[in-house]
């Protein structure tokens, strides 16, 4: 290839340098590039600049030019790949940090340094292959996880159907239209792991580009002639003598029709059912009133008088972009978001960004790795609860160290309006709840004239507004609630009837557990994606986990096809003895702090929600099923 210098230059000025020294090391084969000098000093909450200088940042820059022009003019072959012991030193390079033993092979396998990973399905035995065969899954749900399930199945050679309620296919960016909405944390982590775009336009999307990118996924890997839009799953029911699930499925043309399947995966969720909060006189709103995740773009807000009820993740996208169009905005507040200071939370990936993930091996793979390291399980630390700690505000000194400084970068935001000041920086601790990225354009709407940061308790709605603690009426025409999802009703959209007649939810009693989020004792063969306590409170992609629970389902239905088993079930203790590790470990952490409220808590106060381990502890825990784990039962029967 012909080196473009001047690409190279405008690339090279863009560059995530770590990432660039890592790749390095690939595209020679030479590990000294991994100077003790070029190691970046991170500071906490930039956007991951080196911390060591123009002089240094313009070494590694020159030194990375000539090896790339090199490199590029050549044949593109790539020298043997690193070690395992260098891939640690790289690790700890990127990262600019030691990383904890035990993430080597975890690193391998995620960048897929030998060329593949774990996650791809292998069924090369031609008994397995066969086996398999007879087996027919049906996935409920064309999101991210459904259409991940179906990725998968497809590869493995395996028989199954996708249906989904929506007309198209990805979930949760299918549904969310509201202005503003785009992903929360970074585009190149927040996509399949085989599945890389160069392309992403912003380094945080909008969501039609995320849309964009799921349904190139479905026609990529030919999962459409797999789906059925517009059908709803109402009922499951597992037939025991048969060993298989008899599904009831609502069709588009509102016909029933009735199903069966060996397996069922549920890839519905957690965030799908729209939680109105329960406020009297709500339905006696005369005006426009609608929620978030079902937008009406057909009410046009220009001039008008708007509420919002709700300042979390949604608001915080919609009501900067709907302020400059309305009369007078009326935003209901009960408590604030965190907001973590992300400059480039709506800029344009540069061009010559672009073209290092084009165009350098592995620069991609390490650029996500920095990603997953400093925003999850490198931030998991200040996070993490100190028992000794007996300040609200905080769980821990560098919690409160964080704190301080995000408080100040909220509090100098509107230090021209001192009125403000006590009302936007949250009294809870971060990590509480989700926090959000902020580049300033939030505190910015609120600033604006023609809106009022209301933080009186809600106490009615009237047919024309708002009545708030203080007695005070807010006249509005139309009223938006941000006010979230009814998260810990999990699959709430159809019933499940297991082994021994019981109902899912009916067994769960509004406290839904599951092993590893995905399978849960009486319910054979049946698997969840994004089940109970497999959320993540900070900003890591929640697509790791549906990949690793689906490589992890996967293995399931590879056991029922090794094994010659028709169903397998996970064993009452080995469900029980995990559940009681995790809410032990939720407590640790500050979003189980008792004085956080937040949808990762059920109605009973029990995190349902969230992860309580390292990422790297559900990657291990779902590698593969433990057979002794599950109780296997007889020769599957193939279904017609
Ligand atoms: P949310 O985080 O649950 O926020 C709901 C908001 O409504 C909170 O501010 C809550 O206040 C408020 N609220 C609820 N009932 C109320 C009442 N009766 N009176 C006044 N305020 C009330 O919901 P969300 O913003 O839709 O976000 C949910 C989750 O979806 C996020 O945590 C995130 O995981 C995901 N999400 C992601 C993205 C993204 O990736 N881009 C965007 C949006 C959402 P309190 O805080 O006091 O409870």
């Amino acid at each position: 290839m012909t080196v473009d210098k001047a690409k190279l230059d405008d690339a090279l000025a863009v560059a995530h340098l770590p990432a660039l020294v890592a790749a390095m090391v690939h595209v020679t084969g030479d590990p000294s590039w991994l100077k003790d000098e070029w190691r970046p000093a991170y500071q906490p909450l930039t956007r991951g600049e080196t911390g060591l200088g123009p002089e240094i940042d313009g070494q590694i820059r020159a030194a990375c030019r000539a090896a790339l022009i090199e490199f590029l003019a050549g044949d593109g072959k790539l020298p043997p790949p690193p070690s395992e012991a260098t891939v640690r030193r790289m690790m700890d390079f990127v990262a600019g940090a030691p990383i904890p033993e035990g993430y080597a092979d975890f690193a391998m396998d995620e960048l897929a340094i030998s060329g593949e990973n774990s996650k791809a399905p292998h069924f090369d035995q031609p008994r397995v292959r066969e086996n398999a065969r007879k087996l027919k899954v049906l996935v409920i749900g064309a999101g991210m996880s459904g259409l991940l399930a179906g990725v998968r199945l497809s590869q493995a050679g395996l028989a199954f159907e996708i249906v989904d309620k929506n007309p198209e296919v990805g979930g949760t960016w299918f549904e969310n239209t509201y202005p503003g909405c785009r992903v929360d944390n970074s585009n190149h982590m927040y996509s399949y792991s085989f599945e890389p775009n160069h392309a992403w336009p912003q380094f945080f999307s909008p969501q039609p580009e995320l849309l964009k990118y799921f349904k190139g996924v479905a026609d990529k890997y030919g999962l459409r002639k797999h789906i059925r839009f517009e059908t709803l799953v109402e009922t499951c029911v597992w037939d025991e003598a048969k060993a298989v699930w008899r599904v009831t499925l609502r069709t588009k043309d509102g016909g029933r029709e009735a199903v069966e399947a060996n397996a069922v995966i549920s890839a519905v969720g957690q965030l799908n059912r729209p939680r109105y909060p329960d406020i009297e006189g709500r339905d006696s709103f005369k005006g426009p009133a609608f929620h978030s995740a079902e937008w009406r773009h057909d009410v046009d807000l220009t001039g008008k008088r708007v509420a919002v009820i709700g300042t979390g993740a949604s608001a915080f996208q919609f009501v900067p972009e709907i302020a400059p169009k309305v009369g007078q905005l009326t935003v209901f507040m009960r408590n604030p978001p965190w907001g973590l200071p992300v400059a480039h939370y709506h800029e344009n990936v540069p061009e010559g960004f672009k073209w290092l993930l084009h165009n350098v091996p592995y620069y991609d793979k390490w650029y996500r790795f920095f990603l997953f390291w400093t925003t999850t399980e490198g931030f998991l630390p200040m996070v993490k609860s100190d028992p000794a700690w007996n300040d609200t505000r905080a769980v821990s000194q560098v919690n409160a160290e964080l704190r301080e400084m995000v408080a100040q970068y909220l509090a100098a935001q509107v230090a021209d309006r001192p009125d403000l000041v006590d009302k936007v920086v949250p009294t809870y601790p971060i990590g509480g709840k989700r926090a959000v990225l902020d580049n300033g354009v939030w505190l910015g709407a609120l600033k604006r004239e023609n809106v009022e940061l209301v933080t009186e308790k809600v106490t009615k709605i009237t047919p024309t507004g708002i009545v708030t603690a203080d007695g005070r009426e807010h006249e509005v025409d139309v009223l938006i609630y941000g006010t979230g999802f009814q998260a810990s009703n999990f699959l709430s959209f159809y019933e499940v009837t297991g082994k021994d007649g019981r109902e899912l939810h009916e067994r769960w009693g509004g406290d839904a557990r599951a092993y590893l989020g995905i399978t849960v004792p009486g319910f054979p063969n049946f698997f969840i994606i994004y089940g109970p306590n497999t959320n993540i409170v900070v900003n890591g992609s929640i697509i790791f986990f549906s990949e690793s629970a689906v490589r992890y389902i996967v293995g399931c239905l590879r056991l029922l096809a090794e094994s010659g088993a028709r169903a397998m079930e996970v064993k009452q203790t080995v469900h029980d003895a995990f559940n009681v590790k995790v809410d032990e470990a939720n407590k640790g952490w500050a979003w189980g702090s008792p004085h956080v409220s937040s949808w990762y808590k059920n109605q009973f106060g029990r995190v349902s929600q969230n992860w309580p381990f390292g990422l790297i502890d559900y990657w291990r825990a779902t590698l593969a099923p433990n057979p002794d784990d599950f109780r296997l039962e007889r020769q599957p029967e193939p279904v017609g």
